[in-house]
């Protein structure tokens, strides 16, 4: 009898200790399904990434021995979900044990241990060897506190795995470089040519076509941009290293027209379809750094792996701390629908035209986009949280749910009423025209505050401000903001909130 292994399409960990050694007693089992391409509208290029990188997996797997069933989205055979596909094998093949991974998404949580409270065999869920944490790790760490602050579970990650420490220091003195990476980008250091793979995907594209699989954003298929295999993630990973790395931290929070992604990484894929794993790229970044510490300072070192060893574990802490009620929270009680234009990007607003029509064509956006441009825009228009989620879980190709999630609801629209920020992500045009050129080609003048070329963004942050009071006045980081509006006259606020009630009952005008 054999035992029959599931590896999910996020699940593409070479290194795991299951791929040790080829056993002729494991059968491994592999499927592209409807069940996840259509529990949400998808960005194209993340189907395509995902089964590519599956297809590639497969193939690396069979040439190092090991058997596997794969299925593929087109085969007559495949029952396009979890359980009849598993179902289908036990019944044909002459299996004894059935073996899962830990998924890292509630539903297939849940739906993977309903089924397997069925079965007759014995069966196991192991862990998938990717992460530095066990998923309640931060519910640990956190017992008794009321405040989850980042801040002190990436202290605690980096003694704990030794990460740019020296002894029981951080090395160069600080833990945190933030506040020297906050600067606008105006054309220089030059950006170096995007890294590429150049794949065509163009066979891939008519199968999924084909098979009738909706999909949002565009797709050039001879020359497909993610990487798609664990030797694509490391070329990405060095050529980030070499040319990137030395201005990430700088850098990280601009935006420009010209650069869609400035010295960001674009690992996100890779991470998270576990392609790499977090703890090489965070080594490599290290010791690149620790080799060369002239070309790539602290602060840029620093910076970038505070993102993967502090936010993404976190993140992930969050999710599986709160679920399944986080995915229903609604603090604020948004309930306005999403402007259509953020399915088209055909809005006149700049910033967002071009951070949509940017996540439209490469179902990518850096963080600040999502977060200060459509994410401040969707919580100013008081968007339905619900709606939010779906768009960020749609558009981005890195895009899981127990990454989107905290980062959608939490973070960016503080639907979790302050368990991940401290206070909303909020700004008026300001922010946005100190950060990038989005403003200067923009119809708004991002100065003025009402009549017809005033940028929406402001009548929206102080309206938002107004509406919010009930709930906001109190936070003590708001205080500011609260003594600046009781500060306006009555006149304009009753303006702007007029103004901003335009913008939210007709946002295709705008
Ligand atoms: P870089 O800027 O090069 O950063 C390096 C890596 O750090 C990323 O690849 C990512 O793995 C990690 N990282 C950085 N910030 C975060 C964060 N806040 N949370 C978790 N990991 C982080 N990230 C996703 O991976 N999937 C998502 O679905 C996702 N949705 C988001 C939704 C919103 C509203 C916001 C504000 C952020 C979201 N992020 C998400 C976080 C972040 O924007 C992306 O990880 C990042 O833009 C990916 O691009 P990059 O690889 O070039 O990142
Ligand atoms: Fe965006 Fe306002 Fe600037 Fe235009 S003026 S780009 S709408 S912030």
């Amino acid at each position: 009898m054999k035992t029959l292994r599931l590896i999910l399409g996020d699940q593409l960990n070479r290194d795991h200790s299951w791929f040790e050694t080829p056993r002729e007693d494991v059968l491994y089992l592999m499927a592209e399904m409807r069940q996840e391409t259509d529990y949400v509208l998808h960005h194209i290029q993340k189907v395509v990434g995902f089964f590519a990188s599956m297809r590639n997996f497969e193939s690396e797997l069979q040439s190092l021995g090991h058997e596997v069933r794969y299925f593929r989205i087109s085969d007559p055979r495949n029952p396009q979900n979890l359980p009849d596909l598993i179902q289908r094998i036990l019944e044909k093949e002459p299996i004894g044990r059935f073996e899962y991974q830990f998924p890292d998404e509630y539903r297939l949580d849940i739906q993977l241990r309903n089924f397997c409270n069925s079965l007759e065999i014995p069966w196991q869920a192991v862990d998938s060897e990717h992460f530095y944490t066990e998923r309640d790790e931060l519910t640990t760490f956190f017992k008794g506190k009321k405040q989850l602050l980042m801040e002190s579970f990436y202290r605690m990650m980096r003694r704990k795995h030794g990460v740019l420490m020296e002894g029981s220091q951080p090395l160069g003195g600080k833990w945190n470089y933030d506040r020297q990476n906050r600067n606008a980008w105006k054309g220089t250091p030059a950006v170096p040519s995007v890294f590429t793979t150049g794949r065509d995907v163009s066979d891939l594209l008519e199968e999924i076509r084909k098979a009738g699989i909706r999909t949002l954003g565009s797709i050039d298929p001879k020359k497909f941009d993610w990487t798609t295999s664990a030797e694509e993630a490391r070329a990405l990973l060095s050529y980030f290293c070499e040319h990137l790395l030395p201005f990430f931290g700088a850098f990280q929070d601009a935006m420009h027209t010209g650069e869609k992604y400035l010295f960001h990484s674009r690992i996100s894929f890779a991470l998270n379809s576990k392609m790499i794993s977090p703890a090489e790229v965070v080594d490599t970044v290290e010791s690149y750094h620790r080799k060369n510490p002239e070309k790539v300072h602290i602060s840029e070192t620093e910076g970038f792996i505070r993102q993967i060893l502090g936010w993404r574990e976190y993140m992930r802490g969050v999710y599986w701390r709160e679920m399944p009620g986080y995915s229903e929270k609604n603090y604020l009680k948004n309930l306005n629908p999403l402007p259509k234009f953020f399915w088209t990007a055909e809005t006149g607003m700049n910033c967002l035209r071009h951070a949509i029509s940017q996540s439209l064509e490469t179902a990518y956006a850096h963080h600040i986009q999502r977060l200060m441009i459509t994410g401040n825009f969707a919580l100013l228009v008081q968007a339905n949280p619900e709606e939010v989620d779906r768009w960020y879980l749609g558009i981005y190709a890195d895009a899981l749910e127990w990454v989107q999630l905290p980062n959608t609801r939490g973070m960016s629209q503080f639907a979790d009423g302050g368990i991940v920020g401290t206070k909303p992500y909020i700004s008026s045009a300001n922010y946005i025209h100190k950060m990038s050129n989005y403003c200067k080609d923009c119809q708004y003048d991002p100065k003025e505050r009402l009549g017809p070329k005033a940028c929406p963004f402001n009548a929206l942050y102080w309206n938002f401000l107004h509406a919010k009071r009930d709930v906001l006045a109190d936070n003590p980081r708001m205080g500011m903001m609260y003594r600046l509006l009781d500060k306006k006259d009555p006149e304009e606020l009753e303006a702007l909130t007029q103004r901003a009630a335009q913008v939210i009952e007709h946002p295709e005008q705008f």
